[in-house]
C-alpha cells in the first residue's frame, strides 16, 4: 500500500505521515480555532512541507508554526495586500512554487482573506487543493440542536444598527437554519436586532469560546438569551457564533382549507378529498378529516 493510500485509510501514525506536496499547487489549510489539538495531521505535512506559507498575520501563525516546529517562511497576505500580492503568489505558482494558504483561525476564505487568489487561480489553471479542518460555523451548528438539513451561512451582520435590520430583513421568513458571526462588542445590540426582525419566540444557539476553556453552548428564545446574556459580562467576551432557527413553513389559512375541500367534496368521496388536501397543505390530517365532516354535515 502507498504511503498516501496508508494515510487514507488511518494506517499511520503522525510522525510517520510525510505526504508530499506537489509543485505549482496552492493549498488551503484550516488551522484550530482554539484548540490546537484540532490540527490535522494532513495540515502539518503540507505546512512543513510547501515553499511558502501565506498567511493572515504573520506573527500570529508564527505562534502555531513555532508550536509544530515548522521553520517554512511565511509572508503577509490580508485584504489591504491581497490585490497587490496575488499576481506574485499566481506567478510563483506557475513556476512551480507550492504555497499554502492560511488565515488566523480555522478555514480559510471563510470571513477571512483568499477568495481573490483561489478565483485567480481558478482562472490561471492553478491545482488548488483543500485541506479541510476547523470551522466556526459548522463546529456551532454540528452542536446546535437546530436543523442541519438546509442552512445558510451569513457571516458578520453590520456594526452599525440601522444597516444591521436592512440586513436582517430578507431573512426573517426564511425556513433554513442561520449562521451569523457576531462580534463580542455588538452581541447585544445584535440578539436586539435579531429579535426585532425574527419575533422573541424564535429559537437560537449561541456557541462561544468554541474548543476553548471557556467553551459555551446554548439554545434558547431570543427572549430569553437576551437577559441571560445581559446578566453574565463573561458572556460578552471572546468569540461567539449566533445560529438561528429557520421560521415555521407558514400553513394555509382555515379559508383556504374549506375552499379546497368544498370543490373537492362535490367531486370525490371524503376519504380521497382528505388526503388530496392534506397533500396540498401539509396540514394535520385528523384535523381536514373533521372538517371535511363538518362541512359535509353542514
Ligand atoms: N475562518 C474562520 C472559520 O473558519 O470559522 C472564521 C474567521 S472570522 C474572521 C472570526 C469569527 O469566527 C469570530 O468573530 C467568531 O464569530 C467566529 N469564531 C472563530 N473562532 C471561534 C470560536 N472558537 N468560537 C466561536 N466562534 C468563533
Amino acid at each position: 500500500m502507498s504511503i498516501e493510500n496508508q494515510a487514507e485509510t488511518g494506517q499511520l501514525s503522525t510522525n510517520q505521515l510525510k505526504l508530499d506536496v506537489s509543485p505549482g499547487t496552492l493549498y488551503l489549510v484550516a488551522t484550530p480555532i482554539g484548540n490546537l489539538a484540532d490540527i490535522t495531521q494532513r495540515a502539518i505535512s503540507v505546512l512543513a512541507q510547501v515553499d511558502v506559507i501565506a498567511a493572515e498575520d504573520t506573527r500570529h501563525s508564527q505562534r502555531l508554526l513555532s508550536h509544530l516546529c515548522i521553520k517554512t517562511k511565511l509572508l503577509a497576505y490580508h485584504e489591504h495586500n491581497e490585490e497587490k500580492i496575488t499576481p506574485r503568489l499566481l506567478d510563483e505558482l506557475e513556476s512551480g512554487k507550492s504555497i499554502a494558504l492560511i488565515s488566523d483561525a480555522g478555514t480559510p476564505l471563510i470571513s477571512d482573506p483568499g477568495y481573490r487568489l483561489v478565483m485567480q487561480a481558478h482562472d490561471r489553471d492553478v491545482r488548488i487543493v483543500p485541506i479541510p479542518g476547523a470551522c466556526a460555523a459548522i463546529a456551532a451548528l454540528s452542536a446546535a440542536g437546530l436543523a442541519t438539513d438546509s442552512f445558510s451561512f451569513e457571516g458578520f451582520p453590520p456594526a452599525k444598527q440601522g444597516a444591521r435590520l436592512h440586513f436582517f430583513e430578507p431573512f426573517s421568513k426564511q425556513s433554513r437554519t442561520m449562521i451569523f458571526y457576531v462580534s463580542c462588542h455588538r452581541i447585544i445590540d445584535t440578539l436586539k436586532d435579531m429579535q426585532t426582525t425574527f419575533g422573541e419566540s424564535r429559537r437560537v444557539t449561541f456557541a462561544r469560546e468554541l474548543t476553548k476553556t471557556f467553551e459555551t453552548i446554548r439554545r434558547m428564545t431570543l427572549a430569553d438569551l437576551i437577559p441571560w446574556v445581559e446578566a453574565d459580562p463573561n458572556q460578552r467576551k471572546g468569540e461567539i457564533v449566533v445560529i438561528v432557527e429557520g421560521a415555521a413553513e407558514p400553513r394555509a389559512d382555515a379559508s383556504q382549507v374549506d375552499h379546497y375541500l368544498s370543490i373537492l367534496l362535490a367531486e370525490l368521496p371524503v376519504k380521497q378529498a382528505v388526503a388530496l388536501v392534506v397533500k396540498m397543505t401539509g396540514e394535520n390530517k385528523n384535523d381536514i378529516y373533521k372538517r371535511a365532516l363538518a362541512l359535509k354535515d353542514a
